[in-house]
């Protein structure tokens, strides 16, 4: 069988290890189903794992990622959409409460988009799904003296406001924000460090968060 060793390693940890102490919480949610409060909208990038960040149990987060966690604007075309599709779902069904906007450091769709590097190209899916990052690049503004490392920074930063921003285009989910029964949030992790930072809608910066109480 050609099944990732590392996978069925992982599984029989899995298995007997955090299995045995959730065991009852997973047989209550397979009975009961999921009601997560919290959505998080996150990049594929394997080091940023909102489940492992959160230290989340089963069941707790709602969690669609993609690539440089972007959310398209609301349209309703003859194509597919897979994040529209998770909105809809996480909203209208399953009544999460808040919805995180997960940005983070190193991001390689945000560099691919920002350097125009390989596999960009505006007929290739990446370079077209990072075109919508092009609002949070006009935020920025052009790169000047910037280092790279600042700029790229500045744009996952944006991006995360483009796409809180993106949220709102939704009709349905607009009106639960402005009564209050939805908030959105914006966030950004560092990875190297492990530190979270948290947006401020008033100012648009992003606070570190006390690592304890
Ligand atoms: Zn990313």
């Amino acid at each position: 069988m050609q099944f990732p060793k590392r996978l069925l390693d992982g599984y029989r940890a899995f298995r007997s290890g955090r299995l045995k102490s959730e065991q009852d919480r997973y047989r209550e949610l397979a009975e009961t189903g999921q009601s997560p409060e919290v959505m998080i909208i996150g990049c594929c990038d394997s080091r940023v794992s909102p489940e492992v960040i959160f230290d989340a149990r089963p069941g707790e987060l709602f969690v669609v990622r993609n690539v440089a966690n972007l959310v398209p604007p609301y349209e309703t075309g003859g194509t597919y959409h897979g994040v529209s599709a998770a909105l809809e779902f996480g909203v209208g069904v399953l009544k999460v409460k808040h919805i995180v906007v997960l940005g983070h450091a190193h991001c390689g769709g945000v560099k691919a988009f920002a350097e125009e590097t390989s596999p960009i190209s505006p007929g290739d899916f990446i370079g077209r799904w990072m075109s919508l990052i092009a609002p949070a690049a006009d935020r920025v503004g052009p790169r000047g003296d910037m280092s790279s490392a600042e700029y790229l920074e500045r744009m996952e930063k944006a991006s995360v406001i483009n796409t809180l921003q993106n949220l709102k285009t939704f009709p349905r989910l607009n009106k639960l924000i402005e009564r209050g029964e939805v908030k959105v949030h914006g966030a950004y992790f560092g990875v190297a460090l492990g530190e979270l930072s948290v947006l401020d809608p008033e100012t648009g910066e992003f606070w570190p968060m006390k690592p304890t109480e």
